[in-house]
């Protein structure tokens, strides 16, 4: 990937089909060496942390979106179907939105942003010409420079089987019963765990499917907060209590 980041920026859940406007947009001539990514991802416990900074008012941090808003067309649980930032990980499984630096001279941010546009990647805060989205709500922004440039974009949304996945899950809880996932996994079950954990508040770091020790204290810090066996071990018992409806106390 040809993504310029600031150290410690995470892309990995970024959609594909931003992940391809990017790239366009980072070989462009005008912007190559002069512009980097120095926000991308964010998990629910960083998104809490940038929020908590901003409404403390504390040097240095900028307006951030509650993590725990919901927005856009309602659900069929009636509430809205996008969570929190558009940094944060979506019900679909991706996050879409990023911040741009500058990191080379010759270059005003208003161009960074026509450029941007261009490429289907449009600043969506009005405060903050560094954010960048390439969708709002239902809609992806066109991308005339992609169009122009013969690059073929694969425009179809991602369909959540739906069915599917609550078999998924069901075959998974009932895996775990006789199977606990255990520290040194390594495996999609893991991964579906840390982004739970992510998602309780209880950050992982990206999601890669590697059970290690920093997953295995957040295993036990999850277990301590639950009163449930601090045993790093997640079995039935503790595999049901991130599933289940009561919040962390
Ligand atoms: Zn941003």
């Amino acid at each position: 990937m040809s993504i310029p980041v600031k150290k410690g920026v995470d892309l990995s859940l970024l959609h594909p089909r931003f992940v391809k406007r990017l790239e366009a947009f980072f070989n462009d001539p005008r912007i190559k060496g002069r512009v980097r990514v120095t926000s991308g991802c964010r998990t629910y416990a960083k998104q809490k942390y940038y929020y908590d900074g901003y409404k403390a008012r504390k040097a240095g941090f900028n307006l951030a979106a509650n993590p725990d808003r919901r927005f856009g067309p309602k659900g069929l649980n009636g509430q809205g179907i996008w969570r929190g930032a558009w940094h944060m990980e979506q019900e679909d499984g991706y996050c879409y939105a990023v911040d741009f630096g500058l990191c080379g001279s010759g270059i005003k941010t208003w161009e960074v942003q026509n450029i941007a546009k261009s490429y289907g990647i449009h600043p969506t805060v009005a405060s903050e010409w560094w954010h960048h989205q390439p969708r709002q709500s239902a809609d992806w922004f066109d991308a005339p420079a992609l169009v122009n440039g013969g690059i073929k974009e694969e425009t179809k949304e991602p369909v959540m089987d739906w069915v599917a996945l609550a078999k998924y899950f069901e075959e998974l809880t009932a895996e775990i019963q006789t199977n606990p996932i255990r520290r040194k996994e390594r495996s999609e079950r893991v991964k579906v765990m840390q982004r739970r954990l992510g998602a309780l508040g209880i950050d992982c770091g990206t999601p890669d499917g590697i059970f290690g020790w920093k997953t295995w204290r957040k295993v036990r810090q999850f277990q301590r907060i639950n009163r449930l066996p601090r045993d790093g071990v997640v079995g039935a018992g503790t595999w049901a209590e991130m599933w289940g409806d009561e919040p962390l106390s």
